[in-house]
């Protein structure tokens, strides 16, 4: 009997063999209601077995109960790409496969949204109407709604509740019928703007160059030939093993490896045209019959991208999916099948969408690939970027990275021939580069007194300037805080430990509030526990503090902030933006946050107030960062028609990050840092993973991580450096002391395999946590 392998649901990571009754037709990737023990769960098959592999098992497997989709819900490429993943992060395959599989995907309620419509059956003769009138107006009034507009079907929630009973009568008079409507739950599309539709620009020489480049390419690469077709249960690769061994179960199906091309990396200048290219690339694919995905970093902070996508594919607006963290359960399910089933073809998103289940990808596009949030910062810690490239190459999809200031990664990558560099050098408007003016603060602060003066002279004369012209200006505050308390606006209450009387703080990746004395944890409020206002609020001890002076020494000026909470509530940041494009605000300030691809004409000045705070951290990718924030900010300034001038404030003007971007030297800038790299021994030229300890208790945190540290140095493996255990920077958060090591290797998988093997045979105290993370980027 053939056999499948099934990964059951749930965190345990439990992996077992069960027979495939007679007529199932059960494939890897399917999901499946299995007997587990004396209880029944669901889980994913992981392989299936033919008749013969399984001929000489000494006892019988119990079956599959079910299939719950008819079809396969993982293609054969993703399940590799699912172990690709777990391999090369260490993580386990469960935890891959749960980001593939969304949770409302997963979850078995499959009852698409359906709505109860009345439809005219006949039309009452007049007297009967008359009748109706009298003695039930309602009635009366659905009939007439109804027959005004023969082919209307009104759902029953549009004439409200209280109309049921009505309906009712009328069916049983055999006037009405009521029938049942499929609905699609859409997803509200961003912006209440209209969009106007636009059509493809006349390309620039550079432009073109690069697109020929893409679409040359992409022809080229072809539909791998184990292209998802269903292969009945019994066709498995003969390699499938026959242990119950789960170690063993990750297996790789060799018949999809291909050799397509290669990456690109497009490095274009901010207002280079980019975008242009992208638009064009992803039509021309769709019209060859492919899907296309597109990755920005984050959906709320690139509206202007999504928009514009969205304008040009107006004309096939039912197949653009944009898949954005508001979406609600069901429209996840709704939207992930809408793209399985191949209704959606292009499809835009953040990092998990690379798992969009787009058949017969075409193209892959990773807009700002050097952006962070593209890794995730739990497990499994993938890298969005790298994932991307490795399914280009799986599924024999183009792959363009594109950015103006890549990451060193991707840049050495092209230097080193593995991707394809294209280049757009000039501004599509063939405007120069703004004016990046660098004032010295430690000048500054003499000549002011005051202590918290981080407003220049030169910074207060240009805004004076631009607030008298009727221009506006942005103002980037660089960040990296943690510790962010929430206080109600009306009353002052601060939301505080029961235990320790001290203020919560809020942490943004699982929405909570928390102690870093003791680890309490509270949700955050909808409203003020004091005095009931519905206005409590993240107040951004740095942001807010900006805001508060700017006010203040800019009386007549509109300000406004964009923080954490305008993130984190659905409407809040499109409408700021929104009153920024439409100028009702003089002054946006906000963090690094906001450097990412927002586009207003009439923002002349963009101010960084404190561009090197960055550079003091114990990170070999901080000059990185801050030549990147450079940058992106000052491509903000001056893209319409008007002249951009950007000032930033620093207490370290003669460091290289700034005085590259000052000149618009990626090259430079990159050239020296490298060298750097190279010299001691940082990524891009090794790999680079952190191992952290967490614990409650620091004792048992630091010795958990010098007794791992003990073992990995045994049988290190050649070429693989191990640090030093030490307290991480942030050596307290959440009520849990950390500390960590790092290693660096020249290759990924040696370095996860040795650590996972010490992991594997150490028994961790229960009141430590330790995490492994693979080309780690924030050593905090
Ligand atoms: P990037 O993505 O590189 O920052 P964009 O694609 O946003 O650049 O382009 C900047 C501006 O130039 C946009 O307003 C865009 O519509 C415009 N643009 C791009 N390509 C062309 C072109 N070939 N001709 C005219 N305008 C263009
Ligand atoms: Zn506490």
């Amino acid at each position: 009997m053939p056999a499948a392998r099934v990964l059951i649901d749930g965190p345990s990571e439990l992996v077992f063999d069960y027979a495939i009754p007679e007529g199932m037709a059960v494939q890897a990737g399917c999901r499946v209601r299995v007997p587990l023990r004396n209880r029944s769960s669901t889980g994913t098959v992981l392989a299936v077995s033919s008749d013969d592999d399984n001929a000489d098992l000494g006892f019988s497997l119990r079956p599959i109960d079910a299939l719950t989709d008819p079809e396969p819900l993982i293609t054969p490429r993703l399940l590799e790409l699912a172990r690709w993943i777990a391999n090369y992060y260490g993580a386990s395959i469960e935890s891959v496969i749960r980001v593939l599989l969304p949770e409302a995907v997963r979850t078995e309620d499959k009852s698409a949204k359906t709505r109860k419509a009345v439809v005219l059956v006949q039309q009452p003769d007049p007297e009967t109407f008359a009748q109706l009138e009298k003695r039930a107006p309602k009635q009366a009034t659905i009939i007439s709604l109804l027959a005004h507009a023969p082919d209307l079907k009104l759902a029953l929630t549009e004439l409200g509740n209280a109309a049921s009973p009505s309906v009712k009568s009328l069916e049983k008079k055999g006037l009405v019928r009521l029938v049942t409507q499929e609905v699609r739950r859409e997803p509200d599309a961003d912006g209440t703007d209209e969009l106007l539709p636009t059509t493809d620009l006349t390309l620039t020489d550079e432009q073109q160059v690069a697109l020929e480049a893409i679409l040359t390419s992409s022809a080229k690469s072809e539909v791998p030939s184990a292209n998802g077709a269903p292969a009945s249960a019994g066709t498995s690769p003969p390699d499938v093993p026959r242990t119950r061994d789960r170690k063993n179960s990750l297996i790789t199906d060799h018949r999809s490896l291909i050799t397509p091309a290669k990456p690109f990396l497009l490095h274009g200048v901010t207002g280079s045209g980019k975008t242009e290219i992208y638009l064009q690339a992803a039509r021309q694919v769709l019209e060859a019959g492919r899907t296309v995905l597109v990755l920005v970093p984050e959906i709320s902070l690139t509206p202007q991208t999504v928009r514009r996508f969205r304008a040009r594919f107006a004309d096939i607006q039912d197949q653009v999916a944009v898949l954005h963290s508001h979406l609600s359960q069901g429209e996840r399910f709704d939207e992930w099948h809408r793209i399985r089933k191949g209704k959606a073809r292009i499809v835009i998103g953040a990092r998990s969408a690379v798992f969009a289940p787009l058949p017969d990808l075409g193209l892959i596009l990773v807009d700002e690939e050097h952006e962070n949030s593209y890794k995730q910062d739990q497990i499994p810690r993938y890298h969005g970027r790298d994932v991307a490239v490795l399914r280009g190459h799986l599924e024999g999809a183009c792959v363009v990275l594109g950015s103006a200031t890549p990451s060193l990664e991707s840049w050495q990558n092209a230097l080193d021939g593995k991707y394809q560099l294209l280049r757009l050098t000039k501004r599509v408007d063939d405007q120069s580069m703004p004016l990046i003016r660098v004032i010295d603060m430690r000048l500054e602060s003499r000549k002011q007194k005051s202590k918290d003066s981080f407003l220049s002279d030169r910074l207060r004369n240009s805004i004076n300037d631009r607030l008298e012209k009727g221009e506006q200006t942005i103002l980037f505050l660089n960040r990296r805080g943690f510790a962010r308390s929430l206080q109600c606006p009306s009353c002052g209450h601060v939301c505080t430990c029961p235990h320790c009387a001290l203020a919560l703080t809020y942490h943004r990746t699982d929405e909570r509030l928390i102690c870093h004395i003791c680890g309490h944890q509270a949700v955050v409020p909808r409203k003020c526990p004091e005095c009931s206002d519905r206005g409590i609020s993240l107040q951004g001890f740095g942001t807010q503090k900006v805001e508060d002076v700017f006010r203040k020494v800019f009386p007549t000026a509109r300000v406004a902030r964009i923080d954490a909470d305008a993130l984190r509530k659905k409407n809040a940041l499109r409408d700021l933006l929104n009153a920024f494009r439409s100028k009702k605000i003089d002054l946006l300030i906000g963090t690094q946050m906001i450097a990412k691809g927002l586009h207003f004409p009439n923002v002349t000045l963009v101010g960084i107030l404190n561009a090197d705070i960055g550079l003091h951290v114990p990170d070999f990718r901080a000059g990185e960062r801050v030549f990147q924030l450079m940058t992106q900010v000052a491509g903000r300034a001056g893209r319409g028609e008007l002249e951009g001038e950007v000032v930033v404030q620093t207490f370290t003007p003669h460091s290289p990050s700034i005085q590259f971007a000052r000149h618009h030297d990626f090259d430079g800038f990159a050239e020296q840092e490298l060298e750097m790299r190279r010299q001691f021994g940082f990524p891009p030229f090794t790999r680079c993973a952190v191992l952290t300890s967490r614990s409650t208790h620091e004792r048992r945190a630091e010795f958990t991580l010098e007794t791992l540290h003990r073992r990995l140095k045994e049988d290190l493996p050649a070429g693989i450096e191990l640090g030093e255990p030490l307290p991480s920077p942030l050596v307290k958060a959440h009520g849990q002391f950390r500390f960590q090591l790092m290693l660096r290797g020249p290759k990924a998988r040696a370095l996860t395999k040795h650590v996972q093997q010490v992991l594997e045979k150490t028994t961790l105290p229960e009141d430590v946590t330790v995490v492994f993370d693979m080309d780690a980027l924030s050593f905090t």
